[in-house]
């Protein structure tokens, strides 16, 4: 199903003829407005595998365009250029400038997976949409989303102390994010939960606030996980060919005279 919505048609390839006639009948005005064709040479024939080689977009290709994710989507109702169904086809087409228009609002998914429960082809839309947003920082199409700060926070948390320990999180999260550690909202929070923590549980929560508390024996654990991580992030790397497009840019720049 190819774009079927007018309002994603390029405004530019829009043309209506304010005096027109064809075969003696008047057809100028708004009602007779056209759609200019285009030739699109620059195609990703890589794109799908791309997409599908990242965690949520493995069935990517069972999508039919039915369009039920954007009727249901959480996002798409107050901003309508928010349009899971029209990214994916772009994706499955190759249409790699196309998406990127978008690429400023495709990272606002909310994850709340309307869509995918409305998708009859289990094509778990809202994977597609973190792997999507995950292919544009990857690429170098976006800076890392704050998110995604926070995603490796979290896991760096992990693998380093088999633990969570929430207020490290958030004091580096900030840190990393340029925040303000007393924001009002986080103040109230915290004075309302100190009013009901349990004593006991204040104290260690203070502890682990200074010393950083590990998991007995998460050596082997660590290694393992770490491994794991490697291994994927490598794969990622190679399915989208990142070695390839970083050579490819130092040859530009080596070329270029200074
Ligand atoms: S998970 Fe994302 S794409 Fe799916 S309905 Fe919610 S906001 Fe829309
Ligand atoms: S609901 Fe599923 S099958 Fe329908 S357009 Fe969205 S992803 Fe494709």
């Amino acid at each position: 199903m190819p774009i079927h919505e007018k309002s994603l048609i390029r405004p530019e390839n829009l043309k209506t003829h304010e005096n027109l006639v064809i075969d003696g009948v008047d057809v100028s005005g708004h009602w007779s407005t056209f759609i200019e064709s285009r030739v699109v040479t620059d195609y990703n024939e890589a794109l799908e595998e791309e997409i599908a080689a990242l965690p949520g977009g493995e069935h990517i290709h069972r999508c039919w365009q039915c369009g039920s994710c954007t009727n249901s989507c959480t996002v798409h109702a107050v901003n309508p250029d928010f349009n899971p169904r029209y990214w994916i086809y772009l994706i499955r087409m190759g249409m790699e400038s196309e998406l990127l228009r978008d690429k400023e609002i495709m990272w606002q998914c909310v994850s709340c997976n309307k869509c995918t429960y409305a998708c009859p082809r289990d094509v778990f839309p809202e994977g597609v949409m973190k792997a999507a947003a995950h292919w544009l920082e990857l690429k170098g199409h976006t800076p890392k989303s704050k998110s995604t700060l926070f995603d490796d926070e979290f896991t760096a948390q992990v693998v380093q102390t088999g633990k969570i320990e929430e207020g490290r999180i958030i004091r580096n999260f900030f840190a990393t994010t340029g925040q303000p550690l007393l924001q009002d909202w986080l103040v109230e929070m915290a004075k309302r939960v100190a009013r009901r923590l349990p004593v006991k549980l204040g104290i260690m929560m203070g502890l682990a606030a200074l010393v950083r508390p590990r998991t007995r024996g998460w050596g082997k654990a660590r290694a393992a996980i770490a491994e794991y991580v490697g291994e994927q992030e490598a794969r990622h790397r190679k399915a989208l060919g990142l070695a390839e497009l970083v050579e490819a840019a130092r040859a530009d720049a080596g070329a270029k005279p200074n």
